[in-house]
């Protein structure tokens, strides 16, 4: 049951009352059968056999090397120690060019393991890096390329491939968001030197916390392997540096739970986002994130761009309205990995070089999605967005300031 609003007075955040009585997320956790991952958890309990790459561990591998075409894949604790991982195992030195426009965990591990960042601006239509800008910033100290599928969206691969491959650098995918999509009908997971997954509890195939490095490169996959386990090559013999970077037994039974799952995941993401795509349809100054409909998608986010100077409504006055009225959109990625620190301190002029990065990263929201959400919401949903960019100026005008 929602509440329409018919005057601007309506609108929660001037003190009417919420237009939903239940709290709409992004990223709320999709869940799969409950009863097989009991049963999966009475067989680890059975079994004794918590960790160390365990009997759910390797299915769980198997599965994704699978879905990823990929001969190699590794499970780790979560996608930012498998980037970490990764990028300590190919022995990489001094500069890689990454997008500002993603989740802080791809920079900052750069960060950790001694590389330095060199922020690329991203293309508008596709939100990941654009390939001409990607160009112009390699230099001898360039030693790889970190893209992210941005929104599940595969990124420029066969470009970004040329490129690596003309320069001789390294290029590496963040994969979080990519699960299931494809690139020219190739799955994301086997392109570049090796893409790390995420399946931390927000994402829409979930483990938990968890993530895993696909490669189709076996003297890489021996190196993960021992930097995944402290660089054990047997009982008490270290080979290499190394963390801790394994994946638990029960993080892998709810890995297995929800690819089990996965079908029904993207079903529904579908049809959440075409009753988003109807709903907004002819919304001047919003516009829906579009997924490439000859590619696989896994739909996992509804993204906006909210042009502020069309609807005399700034995109953080719209997300301000939306959580008012229990609608928790979300500011991607504001203010931008360069404006965070320790970036900011470190690379002061890094915005000016990143024009799209900070148009998108003021103009962006995500809105609810995932098996939390139905279209009976999504509609209320849109009505309540139809309304708010109907009322633009006026809501600036009356608005209370921000917090
Ligand atoms: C979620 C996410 C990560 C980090 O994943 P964790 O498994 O939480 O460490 C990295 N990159 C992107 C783009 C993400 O969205």
């Amino acid at each position: 049951m929602t509440l329409p609003k018919t005057r601007l007075a309506d609108l929660a955040l001037l003190g009417g009352s919420r237009a939903f009585p239940g709290t709409l997320y992004v990223g709320r956790p999709n869940l799969g059968d409950r009863r097989r991952l009991h049963e999966r958890l009475d067989e680890i309990l059975d079994r004794r056999w918590l960790t160390n790459q365990g009997p759910c561990v390797l299915e769980f591998e198997e599965r994704l090397a699978a879905l990823a075409g990929v001969p190699h894949c590794l499970a780790v604790c979560n996608a930012t120690v498998g980037l970490e991982i990764l990028l300590r195992a190919t022995e990489l030195r001094g500069e890689v060019i990454v997008p500002s426009f993603t989740f802080i965990a791809t920079v900052h591990a750069l960060h950790t393991v001694g590389l330095t960042p060199v922020f690329c601006d991203v293309d508008p239509a596709t939100h990941s890096l654009d390939h001409r800008r990607v160009a112009e910033l390699i230099t001898p100290r360039t030693a790889g390329i970190l893209a992210v599928h941005l929104w599940g969206r595969a990124a420029a691969v066969d470009e970004l491939t040329v490129l690596a491959e003309r320069h001789g650098l390294t290029l590496l995918f963040d994969a979080a968001h990519a699960l299931h999509a494809s690139s020219h009908g190739r799955p994301v997971g086997g392109f570049g030197r090796a893409e790390v997954f995420s399946f931390h509890g927000t994402k829409f195939v979930n483990s938990f916390e968890g993530g895993a490095i696909t490669t189709h490169d076996a003297a890489l996959a021996e190196r993960l392997r021992l930097h995944r386990n402290f660089g054990f090559a047997g009982y008490d013999h270290v080979v290499s540096p190394g963390t801790n970077g394994k994946m638990s037994e029960i993080a892998a039974a709810m890995g297995l739970t929800s690819l089990d799952a996965m079908p029904d995941f993207v079903g529904v993401n579908a049809r959440n986002y075409a009753a988003y795509q109807a709903g907004l349809a002819n919304l001047p100054g919003l516009e829906l994130f579009p997924y490439d409909p000859a590619e696989r998608n896994n739909y996992q986010y509804v993204v906006l761009t909210l042009d502020a100077a069309r609807t005399g409504l700034s995109r953080d006055l719209l997300v301000r309205a939306l959580q008012a009225e229990n609608v928790l959109a979300r500011r991607y990625f504001h203010p931008g990995c360069h404006r965070m620190e320790p970036y900011r301190t470190l690379q002061p002029r890094a915005g000016g070089t990143l024009p799209v990065t900070e148009r998108l990263a003021d103009s962006v929201f995500a809105l609810p999605t995932g098996t939390a959400v139905d279209p009976a919401a999504i509609a209320a949903l849109c009505d309540l967005l139809r309304f708010l960019l109907a009322h633009g100026p006026a809501l600036t005008a009356a608005a209370p300031p921000a917090p």
